[in-house]
């Protein structure tokens, strides 16, 4: 969400004549979009703030503007520890950056005469909505975003429409929790993110659907329904499992169990043959035992992933996890860890020698100078293979010639 965020407002800088830079050094304005998920993505906004100190003792003219997650939870003490901080603009204000950034830029860049194009982005993020107000006993978001609150309809569908005419061909859809979508459609109907997929799914110019973060809880059939029978919605589902001990999801306050988790993935998966599912898990939430990190091994076993992303607890402070003790000891969580980080890989490893022999539907997203096209499958799998750069952009069929963990290798059989 933030990725989509930042490019909202480097587009709207951009269309006022602003330039985009990688270097602060360079730079009349820099923007620090932050997360509060865990407490590292903190500690290197931190760090960056002190290296931004030493460039502004030598840029005084330079502004900083702090937002995003960690601005909302600090926005207080922040501007006392980095007084050079401009602006500090919270998450829950991120929908009115735009009108802030104005406000506080003035005529600042309506002084440049350098209009510069926005890039054509063959894929593209939309927020649908923000927010979240599902409570998860170790999560900071419905703090520092605030309650669920779903965009307007037609406002998704014109972006969507824009993004589509300005070269887009792949949309991804971005809620804290998009599956519980809903809003007023036209008539007073009620739309849900079934029905809005449906709609996406006919949008002209669209090729793919992806969409994210999933909530277990509020998948139901209909989802499932839509999923299967649209077909620009891609193989890929991202549903967070967080743990397979039952006594840790309660006290995650997760709302679902280990199994209803396995009867959901075994669902999807009748439905959608082709499904990849990833998902995310945590290790050494307070509480955890030997014998709840082996439920948890257990449903990694029975569920098929094709990939899970391992996070060590971290207590955020203001949640209800983080006012108990964090009682699993360091060392535990790290040997958890590496037992999942290993489990990652090699379920990866796996699942994608399975590809060896199949054709793949791949949008190319790049086609480098010696000819090397790179692109992703429906189920989100990178895959590279020998192209022209007229395909950029294109949707090509690919067959898979050789695996690594996080790759394809394949040979161009035809366009689609
Ligand atoms: S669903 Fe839970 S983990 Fe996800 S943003 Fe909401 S509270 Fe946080």
């Amino acid at each position: 969400m933030n990725v989509a965020d930042s490019a909202a407002i480097g587009e709207h800088l951009r269309s006022r004549g602003g330039v985009a830079t990688d270097l602060a050094q360079q730079a009349d304005l820099v923007i620090v979009n932050t997360c509060s998920v865990r407490g590292q993505a903190e500690h290197k906004a931190l760090s960056y703030l002190g290296r931004l100190a030493l460039i502004k003792v030598k840029q005084p003219a330079m502004k900083v503007v702090f937002a995003g997650c960690m601005a909302e939870r600090v926005k207080e003490s922040i501007k006392k520890r980095f007084p050079f901080i401009n602006l500090v603009v919270g998450a829950r204000d991120i929908e009115y950056f735009p009108q802030l950034l104005d406000k506080f830029l003035g005529d600042m860049l309506d002084d440049r005469s350098v209009l510069s194009a926005a890039t054509p982005q063959l894929t593209s993020f939309i927020n649908i909505m923000r927010g979240c107000e599902n409570h998860c006993s170790y999560c900071i978001v419905p703090t520092v975003r605030g309650p669920e609150k779903s965009r307007a309809v037609d406002d998704i569908l014109a972006d969507i429409r824009r993004m589509a005419a300005a070269g887009t061909k792949e949309v991804t859809l971005l809620g804290q929790n998009v599956n519980s979508y809903t809003s007023a459609g036209r008539g007073k109907t009620i739309i849900d993110f079934s029905d809005l997929l449906q709609m996406v799914n006919g949008i002209d110019g669209i090729d793919r659907i992806r969409f994210m973060t999933n909530h277990p809880k509020d998948f139901n059939d209909k989802l499932i329904e839509t999923m299967s029978s649209c077909a620009k919605v891609c193989d890929h589902i991202h549903l967070p499992l967080q743990s397979g001990s039952d006594t840790i999801l309660a006290a995650m306050n997760r709302k679902y169990t280990a199994g209803d988790y396995l009867t959901l993935a075994n669902k999807l998966k009748h439905a959608i043959p082709r499904l990849a599912i990833t998902t995310d898990i945590m290790v050494g939430f307070p509480g955890e035992t030997d014998a709840d990190f082996a439920a948890t091994l257990r449903i990694i076993e029975h569920t098929d992933f094709d990939f899970l992303y391992a996070f060590k607890y971290s207590p955020r402070p203001g949640t209800p996890a983080a006012a108990g003790e964090d009682s699993v000891i360091r060392s535990k969580k790290e040997e958890r860890l590496a037992i999942l980080l290993e489990q990652a890989d090699s379920i990866a490893a796996r699942k994608n020698a399975k590809l060896i022999g199949t054709h793949q539907e791949v949008l190319v997203e790049e086609v480098t100078a010696n000819g090397i096209a790179g692109g992703r499958t429906r189920a989100n799998k990178k895959i590279f293979f020998a192209g022209e750069s007229n395909l950029r952009g294109t949707l090509v069929s690919i067959t898979v010639t050789g695996s690594k963990a996080y790759s394809l290798e394949g040979s161009f059989t035809s366009c689609v």
